[in-house]
């Protein structure tokens, strides 16, 4: 569905992202985890033609993505940041609705139905469409930047820590949405994370990156109990998994 072939990304001398091949099927979540730094950010700018690679290229449904096709292309992925990204002087429904009034392919009850529909997805209060960013909480200002990144109805969702500012009780039943949503609306999903019970929580499919490479990608319980290098129980254990710590 999307892959990335050969890519690298340095920054003068410093290498960001070596050569690196990944693929992700349609329909699948993909789950990058690693410590801060390691370059997960940029590997996803880099599949959603953010950032554009020194080597290799990302391919998108088979067509390379190049500097011709790029605008089009990112309208068939839904992006969300961790701190939901929201224009701070655009209303709740104004935010979600931004792209397809700017690119006109909507009409106005089209896009108020989807609007409805967004809300109760990501089950958003009604109440608070009208608002502005400002005025809403931390895990509904998440909503709704899922909503924004839905709105479209992309195959493709990067959502890159979406969850990393909220506490943990906020963060715990947006978990539990967006694997629902995830699972209802059978989008091809790459999650970000730094916290290894969210990825065990989404994916069957996590990549365990470290500086700027894929050190291993499999199940948390292949990191385990067959760790490709050492870094990858020293990374495990330093997130103090209960589980871990009974089993040592
Ligand atoms: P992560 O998301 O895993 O925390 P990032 O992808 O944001 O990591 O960053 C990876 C590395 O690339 C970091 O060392 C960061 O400082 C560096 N980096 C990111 N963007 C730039 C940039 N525009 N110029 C120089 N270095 C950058
Ligand atoms: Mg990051």
């Amino acid at each position: 569905m999307i892959e990335l072939d050969n890519v690298s990304k340095q920054y003068d001398a410093t290498v960001v992202l070596q050569p690196t091949n990944l693929q992700v099927g349609a329909g699948k979540t993909v789950v990058l985890i690693g410590p801060s730094g390691c370059g997960k950010s940029t590997l996803l700018r880099i599949l959603i033609g953010l950032i554009p690679p020194n080597t290799g290229c990302v391919r998108f449904q088979g067509t390379t993505i190049t500097p011709d096709n790029v605008l089009e292309i990112r309208h068939l992925m839904g992006y969300v940041l961790q701190d939901g990204g929201l224009f701070p002087h655009l209303s709740v429904t104004d935010n979600v609705t931004l792209l397809a009034r700017f690119l006109k392919s909507m009409n106005a009850e089209a896009m108020q139905q989807r609007v409805q529909e967004l809300a109760d997805l990501t089950k958003l209060p009604v109440e608070t469409l009208n608002r502005f960013p400002s005025q809403i909480s931390g895990g509904q200002r998440q909503r709704v930047a899922i909503m924004r990144a839905l709105m479209l109805d992309p195959p493709l969702l990067l959502l890159d820590e979406p969850m990393g500012a909220l506490d943990p009780l906020v963060r715990y039943d947006l978990q539990e949405d967006l694997k629902q949503i995830f699972r209802e609306l059978k989008k091809t999903v790459v999650l970000v994370t730094h916290d290894m019970g969210e990825a065990g929580f989404f994916g069957e499919d996590v990549i365990l990156m470290a500086n700027g490479r894929i050190v291993q990608r499999g199940q948390i319980q292949d990191f385990l109990q067959h760790p490709a290098e050492e870094f990858v129980t020293q990374f495990i254990t330093a997130q103090r998994i209960p589980i871990v710590a009974a089993s040592q």
